[in-house]
């Protein structure tokens, strides 16, 4: 599948705008992943030339097969905290690269402080280069185990500083500090959502969150991870609401005074979630629990009063129906589109 890709290097020049090119152009850093994948999807049908820039460690390169048939979309292999060249050319940079599921992220904790820390400095500096917009994919963990719910963006959170989510939750901080110090810095135009749970299609099997994790399980009539009681809760966004949010921020004609909260306020116990894979999938798995990792946040639900005030904008699809597309996706991606048989067939 790989080889029909075609990834190009740093340094070859493609960062850089043809003299008579009119069309805007936006860079996607983590734009081989999962969220990444849908934004430049969804710029591309907006009208822009756009560059997704990737280390590929959690994002695959067939995410982008269908994007790389449309000339106005190219590829650059590059981790973004090594320094950029000075030439890239750019009206709006989009910093979505960080791995988001905390296996992923926890593997190698360092690489990813500098990834919020070092790789959002590297894409501000280029903004601020280019007089670019920059957009910075910031996380409902910036709130960590939260003492106010639902969390309004004025809550400051309740996060550990020295545990295995740390490297995380505070490189998502330290990247919104960034963020602002550069707007008061040096006028730049930023625009910082704090994405709650999302999910969708291009999650990968093996990706560790809960959602699919839990579909994953179910098609395979395995049985599902319920990681300590179930009784813990968060609110799912399904992607294609999330983007459009994306869109409307980075799209307001002033930008937001304080990072803009973008999620689901539907909130359910992870045991419900479970409950609702095993019945929609018809599945024969079973629960069985598993200890509850460090840390792990008991509630969480965004207040999105800003973002429905502020940018008109809100989710639209609902769990049952995002789980209906997402179980859909899975069972295409694992049996070719044997629907539910994975499960059934065990
Ligand atoms: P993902 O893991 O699918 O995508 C992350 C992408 O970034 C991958 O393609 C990965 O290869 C790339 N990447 C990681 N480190 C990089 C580096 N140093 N240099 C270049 N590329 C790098 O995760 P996702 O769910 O698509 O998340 C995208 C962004 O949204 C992340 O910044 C994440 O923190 C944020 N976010 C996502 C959620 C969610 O529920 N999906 C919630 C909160 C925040
Ligand atoms: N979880 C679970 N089983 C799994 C994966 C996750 O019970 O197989 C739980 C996890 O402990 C957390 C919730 O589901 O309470 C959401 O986990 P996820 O990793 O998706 O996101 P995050 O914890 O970062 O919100």
């Amino acid at each position: 599948m790989n080889k029909v890709i075609k990834v190009l290097k740093l340094g070859s020049g493609i960062g850089q705008r043809e003299s008579h090119q009119k069309r805007r152009r936006a860079l996607v850093a983590g734009g081989a992943g999962f969220l990444g994948s849908h934004l430049c999807e969804r710029l591309l049908r907006d009208g822009y030339d756009v560059v997704a820039m990737d280390n590929f460690h959690t994002g695959k390169r067939y995410n982008l097969s269908a994007l790389l048939r449309d000339p106005r979309f190219t590829c650059i292999e590059h981790d973004i905290i090594d320094p950029l060249p000075a030439d890239l050319d750019f009206d709006e940079i989009y910093n979505l690269a960080c791995p988001a599921s905390p296996p992923h992220y926890q593997a190698d904790p360092i690489h990813t402080f500098k990834t919020s820390v070092l790789g959002a400095l590297n894409l501000l500096e280029l903004a601020r280069r280019n007089n670019a917009k920059i957009f910075q994919a910031s996380t409902s963990e910036v709130y960590g185990d939260p003492f106010v719910h639902p969390q309004p963006e004025s809550y400051f959170g309740n996060v550990n500083t020295h545990g295995p989510r740390s490297c995380y939750d505070e490189g998502k901080r330290s990247a919104e500090t960034l963020f602002f110090d550069y707007s008061r810095t040096y006028g730049l135009d930023i625009r910082v959502a704090r994405i709650f749970n999302t999910y969708g299609r291009r999650m990968q099997p093996d990706d560790g969150r809960v959602v699919s994790n839990f579909i994953v399980q179910a098609l395979r009539g395995e049985d599902l991870t319920v990681y300590g009681s179930g009784q813990q809760t968060r609110s799912f966004c399904y992607a294609d609401d999330l983007i459009e949010g994306f869109m409307r921020l980075m799209n307001a004609p002033h930008a937001p005074a304080h990072p803009v909260n973008l999620g689901n306020p539907g909130e359910f116990t992870i045991m419900e979630l479970a409950t609702l894979v095993v019945s929609y999938t018809n599945s024969r798995s079973k629960i069985v629990y598993r200890p509850l990792p460090v840390d792990d946040p008991r509630q969480r639900k965004p207040d999105i009063s800003f973002a429905r005030d502020n940018l008109g904008w809100e989710p639209r699809i609902n769990l049952a129906q995002g789980l209906e597309h997402t179980v859909d996706y899975f069972d295409t991606l694992l049996y070719g589109s044997r629907r539910f048989t994975g499960a059934a067939a065990s």
